[in-house]
């Protein structure tokens, strides 16, 4: 075991974004530690958190993942429905694609016991009856899953650190990890911007920033990618149904759904850009556009009000990395949520503190990072 003090294992968590207020939620429902949720910045969430399209997909791959979008999903309908800490409007999902590729998606999912069970397939004759901005689509199918929606997420990263607090989590702010320190192999603190704290764990919910993160803390196996993703709102439109389920074309790579009037639209764009606060790259406008003209004609030619960017960061093999790191003891990583953190921080959460508490397991068998260490198993 780490050495102690007042018998409490003293943990820092670097990052309030979605990934460590989750561990900060979860971790703190057992006794025996003393955490601290930090972050650089002077807001909770100032980055992939704050900048993200906000929707609940239970269809993803891989199963891993598919299965904690599940479990979270329900945590978080349970939870908006029975209080008025954040919303959650299951307004649904379509996924379009050709019907080999989504037969194939919900046989894989299926087969490993990841697939929502309101998941079902639309022919095109019911997409276009059902649906009017897809009516001049050229999609033959799609996958309809009720149960998806999209989330407050300011709410619900507001509730995680609210009840950590109340469990006497620490949330310190404008505080900026500098150096980890160690002694030997083990972690003995954090070098902040405002002095020295010594800790037992120190928990890498970095996100854009784990890889320097490890870096200052010895462990640079895992080759992180931080990829920028645009989004682009249209202002209020005359035509747009508040109601309508979000909608994601897996085989062209755009999405939309409704925001405040209009429409909130993604060409899910990926160029990989260094951690920080990510600058606007105006061709993505033009490759929106044409995706938009070529997939669903009606709405290629919609204004656009507002655009922004982020980040979302994947190890190489784009699964979650979970888990104690192999040559650093005592560093934990909860890193490369992707493009699911909201879906599933819930559930990442969950699991991250069900591992840390079982220190004799490096991981969950598909998110360990032992997967990036050949001389371990
Ligand atoms: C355009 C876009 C659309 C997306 N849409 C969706 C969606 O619809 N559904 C979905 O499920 N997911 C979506 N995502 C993904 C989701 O936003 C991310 O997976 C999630 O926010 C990652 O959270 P995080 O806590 O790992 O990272 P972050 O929110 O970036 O948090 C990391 C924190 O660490 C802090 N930090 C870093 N280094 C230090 C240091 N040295 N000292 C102190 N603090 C430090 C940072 O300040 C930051 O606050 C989207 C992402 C993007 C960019």
């Amino acid at each position: 075991m780490p050495p102690s003090k007042n018998n409490s294992i003293r943990v820092c968590i670097v990052g309030a974004g979605l990934a460590g207020a989750a561990t900060a939620y979860h971790l703190s429902e057992f006794p025996g530690y003393a955490i601290t949720l930090l972050d650089k910045e002077r807001l909770p969430g100032t980055h992939s958190s704050g900048r993200n399209a906000a929707m609940i997909r239970q269809v993803v791959q891989p199963a891993a993942i598919a299965q904690v979008a599940l479990e979270s999903r329900v945590f978080i309908e349970s939870t908006a429905g029975a209080s008025a800490d954040f919303r959650f409007d299951a307004h649904g999902s379509l996924l379009l694609g050709s019907k080999d590729e989504l037969s194939a998606l919900t046989a894989d999912l299926s087969a490993q016991g990841a697939l929502s069970d309101d998941v079902r397939m639309l022919n095109k004759e019911e997409l276009h009856l059902e649906f009017d901005p897809l009516a001049g689509s050229t999609h033959e199918a799609a996958l309809f899953t009720p149960s998806d929606g999209v989330v407050d997420v300011a709410g619900l990263l507001e509730y995680y650190i609210r009840e950590a607090r109340n469990r006497g989590v620490t949330l310190s702010l404008a505080r900026t990890v500098i150096d980890i320190v160690r002694e030997g192999r083990r972690i003995a603190g954090v070098q902040t911007n405002s002095g020295y704290e010594p800790f037992d764990y120190v928990i890498n919910a970095a996100g854009p920033w784990a890889g320097r993160l490890g870096a200052m803390a010895g462990t640079t196996k895992i080759p992180w990618r931080p990829l920028r993703r645009h989004l682009f709102f249209t202002g209020p439109l005359k035509s747009i149904d508040p109601s309508l389920p979000f909608i994601w074309d897996i085989e062209n790579h755009w999405y939309l759904r409704p925001e405040s009037g209009g429409l909130l639209l993604c060409a899910c764009d990926e160029s990989e850009v260094e951690p920080g606060e990510p600058d606007l790259d105006p061709s993505v406008t033009q490759l929106l556009t044409e995706k938009l003209t070529r997939h669903v004609p009606e709405l290629g030619d919609l204004p656009i009000a507002k655009m922004w960017s982020g980040i979302r960061t994947f190890a190489p093999d784009r699964n979650f990395v979970i888990g104690w790191d192999h040559e650093v003891e005592g560093f934990f990583w909860v890193a490369g949520l992707g493009g699911h953190g909201v879906t599933c921080s819930w559930g990442v959460g969950a699991c991250a503190a069900r591992i840390l508490r079982d220190r004799a397991n490096f991981g969950d068998r598909n998110f360990s990072p032992s997967r990036f260490y050949n001389d371990c198993d």
